[in-house]
C-alpha cells in the first residue's frame, strides 16, 4: 500500500515551489490508488499560525488536491518524546552544551584550516561530571543524534543512486535546548509510523534524507523510498527563493489563474514530458512517470500561465460562468450568444463578462482624428438596433459602396468606433450583441 505525505510548515502561505511537492507526492498516492496525507508540520509554536493551517487547506482544495488524512505534528509530541527516549538508551543521542557563538567559532576556525565545517563532537567527549557542570552553568543543553561515520547510499526516485558520507556531515541537533523537538526527528517518527512508503521533496532535503536515513534505522523503522525535485528558478534561471513569497497560490488564484493550468504546467516542468494543458486531474495523473524528471534546476515562467488559464476559461460553457455573467449583467437570453462571441477574447473567469460594457453601450469608441468623417458617415448608413448576424455584413458592404474604402481601412475605424478596441470577437457576432447604436 502507497502512502505519500505533503508536510507543509504552516508559517506561511504556500507557493509554486510548495505545490510542485504537494502535487508529486499527490500524484503518486493517487496514481497507486494509495494513500495521501496532509501532515502540518507545527512543532515550532512561535512560527505556526492556525489561520496559515487554514489557508493551506483552502489552497490545496482550490486546486482539487484532496487528502486521506490531516495529521498534526503538535498534537504527536509525546511520540517525539519516546522515540528521542529509545535514541537515549540506544547511545545514539547527546546534550551538547555549545553556544550558537561557539560554534560558529568551531566552523571558522575549521575553515580556515581548510576542513569542512562539521561538528566535532566535543560534548561526546565530556565526562559525568563535566555534563553536570555544563548542566548546572548552562542549563538544559540541545540533543544531537550520533551518526554512524559510514556512508548513507539511496537509490533516489530522481536523482538516482546517491551516496553521503557521514563523517561529512554534523551530527543532527534534534532537539533544542528548550525542549522543542525538530523536524528532522519528528518526520522519521511520523514517516515511520504512519508507514509513509514515498517521500519526495526538494533537494535541499538531500543532507536531511542522509541523516534521516540513519535515524530510521536507529529506531527500527523501514526507510521510504526517497525523490529530490530539483530546485525552482526564474525563467533566466535566477534564483526563485526570495521571490516565492509573491508566489503564493493564493495570490495567483487572486489574479484569475485557472486551477487546471496551474496543475497540469507544474505537474510536468522539469520532465522529459511537454507541458500540455490537460481536462482533468486523472488526465495528469495518467502520464505521470516522477523518473521522467531531472535533477537540473527547474525555470518556471509564470507568465505562461496567462495563455494556459486563457485557454481553460474559453473550454467553458456559458453555464460555467454563469455566475459571472449574472454579475455583469448579460441578460439570461444573451448568455449563450454572448458567450460563443466573446470566449475566444477572455483571459481569465472573472473577466467573463467584460465584452457586456461594451455591447451594452458603455464603450467609449475610439476614433482617430482622420477617421472622424468616415466614421460619421458609415454611421448614418447604420440603422437602429436590433441587429443581426447580417448587419454588419450588410452595414459594411454599404459603407464600401459610399466611401470607396475596403480592407482594413474600412474595418479597423469601424471596428474601434463600435467596440472601443482594437481585438476583439467577430464582428459579425459582436452585433446581434449591441443594446445600442454606436454614436460619435
Ligand atoms: N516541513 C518540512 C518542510 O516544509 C517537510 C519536509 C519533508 O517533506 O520532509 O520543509
Amino acid at each position: 500500500m502507497i502512502t505519500t505525505r505533503f508536510a507543509p510548515s504552516p508559517t506561511g502561505y504556500i507557493h509554486v515551489g510548495n505545490l510542485r511537492t504537494a502535487l508529486f507526492n499527490w500524484m503518486i498516492a493517487r496514481k497507486a490508488g494509495g494513500t495521501f496525507i496532509l501532515r502540518i508540520d507545527d512543532t515550532d509554536p512561535e512560527r505556526s499560525k492556525e489561520e496559515y493551517v487554514d489557508a493551506i487547506k483552502e489552497d490545496l482544495e482550490w486546486l482539487g488536491l484532496t487528502w486521506d488524512r490531516v495529521e498534526r505534528q503538535s498534537e504527536r509530541l509525546d511520540r517525539y518524546a519516546e522515540a528521542a527516549d529509545t535514541l537515549r538508551q540506544m547511545g545514539r543521542f547527546y546534550e551538547a552544551w555549545e553556544t550558537p557563538t561557539e560554534l560558529d567559532l568551531k566552523r571558522k576556525k575549521q575553515l580556515n584550516m581548510g576542513k569542512p565545517p562539521v561538528y566535532d563532537r566535543a560534548a561526546l567527549a565530556l565526562s559525568e561530571d563535566e555534563k553536570a557542570r555544563m548542566r548546572a552553568e548552562r542549563g538544559a543543553g540541545v540533543w544531537r543524534f550520533k551518526l554512524d561515520q559510514e556512508r548513507i547510499d539511496w537509490t533516489d526516485g530522481i536523482l538516482g543512486d546517491i551516496s553521503i558520507d557521514a563523517a561529512s556531515v554534523s551530527d543532527p541537533v534534534l532537539i533544542r535546548a528548550d525542549g522543542q523537538v525538530l523536524y528532522t526527528l519528528a518526520s522519521v517518527v511520523d514517516d515511520t509510523e504512519m508507514g509513509v512508503t514515498h517521500v519526495v521533496r526538494g533537494s535541499d532535503h538531500v543532507t536531511n534524507t542522509a541523516t534521516q536515513i540513519q535515524i530510521i534505522e536507529a529506531l527500527g523503522g523501514s526507510v521510504p523510498s526517497f525523490a529530490h525535485h530539483s530546485l525552482l528558478t526564474g525563467p533566466q534561471g535566477e534564483a526563485l527563493s526570495k521571490r516565492l513569497g509573491t508566489l503564493a497560490l493564493r495570490d495567483l488564484r487572486a489574479k484569475g489563474v485557472e486551477p487546471m493550468a496551474l496543475l497540469s504546467l507544474m505537474a510536468r516542468l522539469g520532465s522529459s514530458d511537454p507541458v500540455e494543458l490537460r481536462a482533468s486531474h486523472d488526465e495528469l495523473i495518467e502520464g505521470f512517470d516522477l523518473s521522467h524528471f531531472g535533477a537540473a534546476p527547474t525555470k518556471l515562467d509564470i507568465e505562461d500561465l496567462t495563455p494556459m488559464t486563457a485557454r481553460v476559461v474559453q473550454m467553458l460553457e456559458s453555464g460555467d460562468v454563469a455566475a459571472e455573467l449574472a454579475t455583469a449583467g448579460v441578460p439570461e437570453g444573451l448568455r449563450d450568444a454572448y458567450w460563443q462571441a466573446v470566449r475566444g477574447n477572455i483571459e481569465t473567469r472573472a473577466g467573463a463578462g467584460d465584452w457586456w460594457n461594451v455591447f451594452a453601450g458603455g464603450a467609449e469608441p475610439v476614433v482617430a482624428d482622420e477617421d472622424r468623417d468616415f466614421v460619421a458617415e458609415a454611421l448614418g448608413l447604420l440603422g437602429e438596433p436590433p441587429y443581426s448576424a447580417e448587419t454588419w455584413g450588410n452595414w459594411t458592404n454599404a459603407v464600401k459602396e459610399a466611401t470607396g474604402r475596403k480592407g482594413k481601412q474600412l474595418f479597423m475605424p469601424l471596428r474601434l468606433a463600435v467596440t472601443g478596441r482594437a481585438r476583439g470577437p467577430e464582428m459579425a457576432d459582436v452585433m446581434p450583441l449591441l443594446q445600442k447604436k454606436p454614436k460619435l
